[in-house]
């Protein structure tokens, strides 16, 4: 099927508007994916004809409510390929989806002296609850670091991991660099000596087919707000395995099974850890979020951003004094790069006043930034509803900004 852009452009009304009285161009889907009137509208449905608290109750709203809400679980067990429903839990963001694990698996599974290894390209969602954990317990963050062109240093885990290593965290693709990395490679290395494996697909799952059996990751986090979802929500995928030993994170209504002054015990997974009242609304609008990129396809969005990331490197290769971060021939819709003689903060309050919205700065990512001696990038970010048109128009003023310096 021929991938309908015009389609899926009038789906999105904020990209028909203008900014500053010119053409608005989005290219920080990266930050955060624009939402499509299917999920507005879900949105709007939800609490116009059946709003109720979930779980709980036994009348008709909130039944309803709950029948949608647990739909949306097994949309994304589907989605991503999980072996149980009961694997999936809703949490506000991959950053929480992190520091759940970060907090609950470390309790259970590290003692002082252990290590748990963390890629150098990490967003700090994905760093800073290893190392708050590590302090805890007294346990160890150790660096996997990254080649100069952005590529991670495979090569190297096979001695970073010893005795003491109870988990490796890494992100399926950095949100600097673009690289997808390999984990398919890196559950087998890991697994091969007992190692658990959690990955931040953050910036994956909206641009790449996601199976976790098949890449056999213990771990898998993502945000709805990058996948044209709304905010609030997050997932977290974790083998029951694992699941059911770790400790619940947050204590409150519905994680419970019973309770006493004496003693409580937990309910089962998912709700375990699931405490308090969920993100219902926007838990529910995710599904349609999830179905307005099945409609489409997750492989066909992949393709033509790939097509797009392609020709923009190409048209960036023609300015003069450029300079990227991240070239793997492995890469995603993401390209950071600086101009020389130009600071990045600069060049974007340029671009903007253009009605082209791009991301500058250090990106949460330091370790990135201290690699290559930078305070920060530009950074261009593709989503499903880019043109080359826009990409054309991004470079012209480029173009113009770079002869004003
Ligand atoms: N991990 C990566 C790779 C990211 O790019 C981001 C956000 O940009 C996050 C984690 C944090 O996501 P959230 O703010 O949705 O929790």
């Amino acid at each position: 099927m021929k991938y309908d852009i015009n389609k899926i452009r009038s789906s999105f009304p904020i990209l028909h508007q203008q900014v500053y009285k010119k053409q608005f161009v989005y290219l920080d889907s990266a930050a955060s994916a624009q939402k499509p009137v299917q999920v507005l509208m879900k949105e709007e449905q939800l609490h116009n004809d059946y709003y109720g608290n979930i779980h709980r109750a036994a009348h008709f709203m909130a039944d309803k409510a709950t029948v949608e809400f647990e739909a949306v679980r097994d949309k994304v067990q589907k989605f991503i390929n999980a072996e149980y429903r009961k694997e999936i839990i809703f949490t506000k963001g991959t950053t929480e989806s992190v520091n759940l694990v970060a907090s609950s698996f470390c309790e259970k599974y590290l003692n002082e002296g252990d290590e748990i290894i963390v890629s150098e390209m990490e967003h700090h969602s994905n760093l800073v609850p290893w190392q708050l954990a590590a302090e805890r317990l007294g346990a160890k963050v150790v660096k996997l670091p990254f080649s100069d062109n952005g590529v991670l240093q495979i090569e190297k885990l096979p001695e970073l991991i010893n005795s003491k290593t109870k988990l490796i965290s890494v992100a399926h693709v950095s949100n600097v660099l673009g690289t997808i990395n390999p984990i398919d490679e890196i559950t087998k290395i890991a697994h091969e000596k007992g190692v658990a494996v959690f990955v931040d697909g953050a910036q994956a799952a909206q641009h790449i087919s996601v199976d976790v059996q098949k890449m056999d990751v213990d771990f898998y986090a993502f945000s709805a707000h990058k996948m044209y979802g709304p905010n609030g929500v997050g997932i977290l995928y974790g083998k029951k395995k694992y699941l059911n030993e770790m400790p619940p994170y947050q204590g409150g209504g519905e994680m419970i099974s019973e309770v006493s002054f004496e003693k409580t015990t937990f309910n089962e997974l998912p709700y375990k850890f699931e405490a308090g009242t969920p993100n219902i609304t926007s838990v529910i609008a995710f599904g349609a979020a999830i179905d307005f990129i099945n409609e489409i396809g997750i492989i066909e969005i992949g393709e033509w951003e790939h097509e797009l990331l392609e020709y923009a490197t190409s048209k960036l290769k023609e300015i003069e004094g450029i300079i990227f971060y991240g070239e793997s021939p492995e890469k995603s819709s993401v390209i950071s790069f600086n101009i020389d003689g130009i600071h990045s903060y600069d060049l974007g309050m340029l671009l903007d006043k253009m009605g082209i919205a791009v991301r500058t700065g250090h990106h949460c990512a330091d370790p990135v930034m201290q690699h290559y001696k930078i305070q920060g990038t530009i950074r261009i970010s593709f989503g499903m509803y880019n043109t080359k048109e826009e990409i054309d128009v991004f470079i012209a003023a480029l173009n113009k900004v770079r002869i004003m310096f």
